[in-house]
């Protein structure tokens, strides 16, 4: 069917993270990802009778630490709820949630996308427990439950309807996550399901004021998967309806291998969870004493943090944006230029140049950079004092990336040092120009591309070493 309607896309998000506690939230079990099924779920997390959950004071620090970073109200007095709901990972036969009196309320958060800064509202965000597992492999027809989950603490972060395309929303689940993983609530890690998102979905004609029928898409686990997921939600909605069809209120799944979402349950078939304050557990009291001690422990936030290396460092808006979206990538970069002395810029240029590109290749985080601040300070000294070029440290580069050997060893053993002896480089320069006398009239008769072609043969005959600005000053003084 043609058609000129425009739609406008409406997304709001709920992040799941996984609170970086060693203990689960209401239990003294373990955490820790990848044991054995079911040993770390104590008589707590298998919902024995008789036992009593017991709140874990560093989840709701941790929450609260969210709360002041997003400049949200934190609730003086909030509760938890039960929901109920059954499920075989779920022995209690209800998730102990919060509802009415969350403790993180109203915050807001800012994306840029495209070069504009976009404030997006944060509604709430609950402390929870997540539930068990199940596993359908290796059970010959039977499910499996492990429900060493069970338990862990989660911070459920609730954005209002804010987002306008999938761009936006996946900037705002990249914000969120290095916001969580600079302050330290939580590992930030998607494949094994510390960070993971449901995404609710719905078109409107462009300029009509209310909010069309949403589909909440669940438990997406990469910022990839997010962005497809959504496209794809919001094309198969406009065609729906654009046929004549009406989008119904539903839970959908994205099947990142076939990429379509597909319907989960509809909102006839939702559960009714039947909230109510769990008995079994006081309301959470916050002080503003309590609130301002956590306040005196916050790290500088990247926002703040990016806006000071452009300030203090001078560097521009996409190399500040690089290095400070990880707490650990921004503190490499300070360590390196307060060791190597160096000009900020080249400092910055070499991290988010060859040092990430390399991270990248090899997969790993800049925690596990084979070449520590020092090595990389040593090497960029090197480039400082003219010892080497900006291209053979590209070369040292890779050499230390391969050993343990410092800049100044690799450059004494391969005799890499540049020649910035005049003597040596114009005995070269003179050599070339006597080989190359039709080069030599073409730049006399005023072809200037010639020119790269000298400094290029020089270069080659004194394998890299010269120094180049030296170079060009002789070669321009000599071909006149
Ligand atoms: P529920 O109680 O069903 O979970 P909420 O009101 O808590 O619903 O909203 C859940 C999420 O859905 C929030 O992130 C909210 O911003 C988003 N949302 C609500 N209405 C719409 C809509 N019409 N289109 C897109 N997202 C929406
Ligand atoms: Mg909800």
């Amino acid at each position: 069917m043609e058609t000129s309607q425009e739609w406008e896309t409406v997304i709001g998000l709920e992040i799941h993270t996984q609170l970086a506690t060693k203990s689960k939230i209401f239990s003294g079990a373990a955490t820790a990802y990848g044991a054995e099924p079911n040993t770390q779920a104590c008589a707590v997390d298998l919902g024995l009778p008789g036992v009593l959950p017991v709140l874990n004071e560093q989840a709701v620090t941790m929450a609260v630490k969210f709360g002041l970073a997003i400049e949200a109200e934190i609730a003086p007095y909030s509760v938890f709820a039960r929901k109920n709901y059954f499920y075989p990972d779920l022995p209690k036969g209800y998730q102990i949630s919060q509802f009415e009196l969350p403790i993180v309320g109203n915050g807001h958060l800012d994306i840029d996308v495209d070069g504009t800064t976009k404030r997006i509202g944060i509604t709430r965000a609950h402390l929870e427990e997540d539930a068990g597992k199940s596993l359908h492999e290796n059970f010959h027809g039977m499910s499996g439950i492990d429900l060493n989950r069970a338990g862990t603490p989660l911070l459920e972060i609730v954005s209002e309807p804010e987002m306008r395309s999938a761009k936006e929303a996946v900037a705002y689940m990249r914000k969120i996550h290095e916001l969580v993983r600079y302050l330290g609530i939580c590992d930030g890690n998607m494949q094994e399901g510390s960070f993971r998102c449901d995404a609710n979905v719905s078109v409107r004609p462009l300029g009509q004021q209310q909010f069309g029928t949403r589909a909440e898409i669940k438990n997406i686990n990469s910022f990839k998967f997010v962005e497809k997921a959504i496209n794809h939600e919001v094309e198969r909605q406009i065609e729906l309806i654009e046929n004549g069809g009406k989008v119904v209120q539903e839970t959908r799944l994205y099947d990142s291998v076939k990429d379509e979402t597909r319907s989960m349950r509809s909102k006839e078939e939702a559960n009714d969870y039947r909230y109510f304050p769990d008995p079994d557990l006081l309301p959470v009291f916050i002080s503003e004493e309590f609130k301002s001690q956590i306040k005196a422990q916050l790290p500088e936030l990247p926002n703040a943090r990016k806006q000071r290396f452009r300030e203090q460092y001078q560097l521009d808006d996409e190399n500040a944006g690089i290095l400070t979206a990880s707490r650990q990538l921004a503190d490499y970069f300070e360590f390196v230029v307060n060791e190597s002395a160096c000009e900020a810029k080249l400092c910055a240029n070499w991290i988010t140049g060859d040092l990430v590109a390399a991270l990248n290749k090899a997969d790993l985080d800049i925690t596990e950079s084979p070449v520590n601040t020092q090595r990389l300070a040593g090497l960029l000294l090197r480039i400082n004092d003219n010892t080497i070029s900006g291209k053979i440290a590209k070369q040292v580069f890779e050499l230390m990336w391969q050993s343990s050997s410092t800049a100044d060893e690799i450059i004494a053993e391969k005799g890499l040092k540049q020649i910035t002896d005049s003597g040596a480089i114009e005995t070269i320069i003179d050599k070339i120009i006597a080989d190359n006398p039709d080069q030599v009239e073409q730049y006399l008769s005023g072809k200037d591309k010639v020119f790269a072609f000298f400094v290029g043969q020089v270069m080659k005959e004194m394998q890299g070493k010269a120094n180049p600005a030296e170079v060009n000053k002789m070669l321009k003084a000599k071909l006149k």
